[in-house]
This record gives structure tokens, sequence and C-alpha cells, in this order.
């Protein structure tokens, strides 16, 4: 997403670095592509916590060129945070099943919200932001967001936290850049970008398999606008490129896709020593409930040729919570987690399979 800054220039957002994942052997491009975006979604049924950065001393030291380093807050206003929550109930409102709740304690929390002007807006993507520490920032907002323009950088960022990339760069669009105009524009100010970041959110091509195989949506909320002169091709926008800023109709259905809103069949009950087939296409997850028999340490497990992220929730006051997760993206042993279980509690096993190998047959079972 983007904000015309002075008029004249815009403002991009920049997304954070993403998961690596090493060719293993055997592992083609194709399929590290679908890996990678497979196993960045959430689990669905997920309860994602969100945090403000609240305390003074939240913030980070930055050098403005060579001057002195200045201390810059995280910390936003109200209208601010009441803007975020706002884009957080569009998103739900489209009918998905993963729950956002705000918390106050950012150890509890996986996406971390700063509000550091002068830093861009940018997120992780997915389920990378687990892997940063709970002192820092999984997204931030680098300007207002009480303008429509800042409206849609909200729903734009929260689309990289539900796991969306930027729709420009999907091979469908068949867009040809004039390349040397998107690197001299983005190289000035506000952007200030080097070759390399440009070439990172923009040029580059995302692979088939990562984009779900839907036709370009220039109307995405994960679009960028673009000025006139960038785009070559096609034609109709060599005058530029203006999004509506809001979700559109294939925003709603790839959430939809990712995360249907759980039905009213509860999870089916696991027992222990007992294996389940799991009858999963891409993409789709199955729940299972375990009741513990006894308090000791468990494994949890999937068998067979597949690629699956395994997640373990225990129930607390009916909310799953989440405990561990595990996925054997590229590597040739099974998902599993192992994890201290209490008699007669509630978890939740849920599995999501991305991408299938030979038979694509997977199980599952817990002892
Ligand atoms: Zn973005």
């Amino acid at each position: 997403m983007s904000m015309t800054y002075d008029g004249e220039h815009t403002r991009y957002c920049e997304l954070a670095a993403q998961s690596v994942l090493t060719p293993a052997d055997g592992l083609g491009g194709r399929r590290l592509a679908a890996l990678v975006s497979g196993r960045l979604k959430w689990l669905n049924g997920t309860v994602l916590h969100y945090y403000f950065f609240d305390r003074e001393t939240d913030g980070s030291m930055v050098q403005i060129s060579d001057g002195p380093s200045r201390f810059v807050s995280w910390v936003g206003d109200e209208a601010q945070r009441e803007a975020v929550r706002q884009a957080f109930r569009q998103w739900k409102e489209v009918g998905i099943g993963l729950e956002f709740t705000e918390v106050a304690d950012r150890d509890e929390a996986e996406i971390r919200i700063g509000f550091m002007r002068g830093d861009g807006s940018w997120s992780y993507l997915g389920r990378d932001a687990l892997g940063i520490p709970t002192g820092e920032r999984t997204v931030n907002f680098g300007w207002p967001l009480t303008t429509a323009h800042g409206r849609a950088t909200a729903l734009h960022e929260l689309g990289h936290v539900l796991g969306m990339p930027h729709e420009h760069q999907s091979p469908f669009a068949g867009i040809v850049w004039d390349e040397e105009a998107v690197y001299r524009e983005l190289a000035g100010p506000p952007n200030m970008w080097s070759r390399q970041k440009t070439f990172h959110n923009i040029i580059r091509k995302l692979d088939p398999a990562e984009v779900d195989g839907s036709p370009w949506d220039f109307q995405s909320i994960m679009e960028y606008e673009f000025g006139e002169g960038m785009i070559l091709e096609p034609e109709e926008f060599r005058k530029g490129l203006v999004p509506p800023g809001t979700l559109s109709r294939l925003d709603a259905e790839f959430a939809r896709r990712w995360y249907p809103a759980t039905g009213p069949a509860g999870p089916v009950r696991l027992s222990a020593f007992t294996s389940v087939p799991l009858d999963l296409g891409p993409g789709e997850q199955a729940d299972h409930l375990i009741v513990p028999e006894g308090t000791r340490d468990y494994t949890v497990a999937t068998f067979g040729q597949s690629d699956t992220v395994l997640g373990l929730f225990e129930e607390i006051d009916g909310e799953p919570r989440f405990m561990e997760a595990d996925d054997d993206g590229g590597r040739p042993r099974n998902s599993s987690v192992t994890a201290h279980l209490v008699k007669g509690r509630r978890y939740v096993v849920r599995v999501r399979l991305y991408s299938a190998r030979g038979s694509g047959q997977a199980a599952l079972m817990y002892w």
C-alpha cells in the first residue's frame, strides 16, 4: 500500500525479511515456493493476540545521516490504535476462522505493533512473526492511519499478518516494468530504497506456486499504487495504477479459503496409540481433540508422505491457547510435538497439509 507523501511521490510498504528455506535433496524450486507460502499461514482457528507498544522506553535509537542518534518512540496515540482495531474487525467480518484479540501483555502477543514515524510501514509475513523476540515489533506503521490512505495501509499490513504477499509480484499479473524508472523513483524521497530493496519488494516475481494460482487482482488491498511511467504493460496502467484501498472480492475469497469460518461440528477426539487417517487436500486442515487419561509427556506426530504444519493448543476458559507447533517442510521427517499434558484437560491438535508428495496419504497419532 502507499500514501501520497508530498503530492507527488508515493510511499511504499516494505515487507519484512521472509523465511528462507534451504533446498534439501530432491526439493525443486516450485515445491520450495509452495512450502514457503503454505507454511507461513496460521493454523485456522488460531486466536492471534495483538499488542500495542505502550511504554515510554519503547522505541529505537536512529541516526539521521551523519548527525547524532536520537530516540524515536514506537508508541501510537489512541486514534492510531483504534484504526488498527478497526482494520482487524474488517478482516474478521470477511467471515474467517481466525480470531483477533488485543492483549496488554506483550509476552502473550504473537503480533506486536509499533507506530515509529520515519521507519516506514511494514510487517512480517504470517507465522514468520513467531520467530521475532517479544521485545521487538512484528508490524510498524510509519505514517498516520486516520486518512483514507492510512486506513488502506492498516488493512494492507494486516494482510501480510495473515500471510498475503504483494499482489503486483504475482507472475500472473503480466506486468512489464520500466525497471530503471522504478529503481529511480524508489531511490528518491520519501522511500530512499536501495536497488536490492526495490527488486525484492517490486520487480521480483513470485513463483506461481507461491500465489495460489489466482489471477492478478489489481484491486487487491495487497496491490501498490504506481505513478505514471513505471508500468509499461499492461498498457492500460501506463498512466498509473490506483487500487481502491479497500478489501477486494478476491481478497475476501483468499482469506476465507485459507481460514474458513469454523463449522458447528467440534474436533474429533483422538485415542492414544491409535492412528487416524488425515484425508486432506493441499491447504486443508483437520482438528482433533486430546483429553489425556494421565498426566505425563506425550508426543503428537504425523506419518506419511506430506508436508504439514502441526500445532498443539490447550483450551483455557473455552479459548484454544497456542502451546507449540512444528512443520516438516522440505525435510524427510514428519512434524511432531512433544509436550507435558495434564489429565482431563482439553487440547486441540491442528494439522494443515500444505503440499503432498508421493501418495499424499498422511495419518495422525499421539502416544
Ligand atoms: Zn506490503
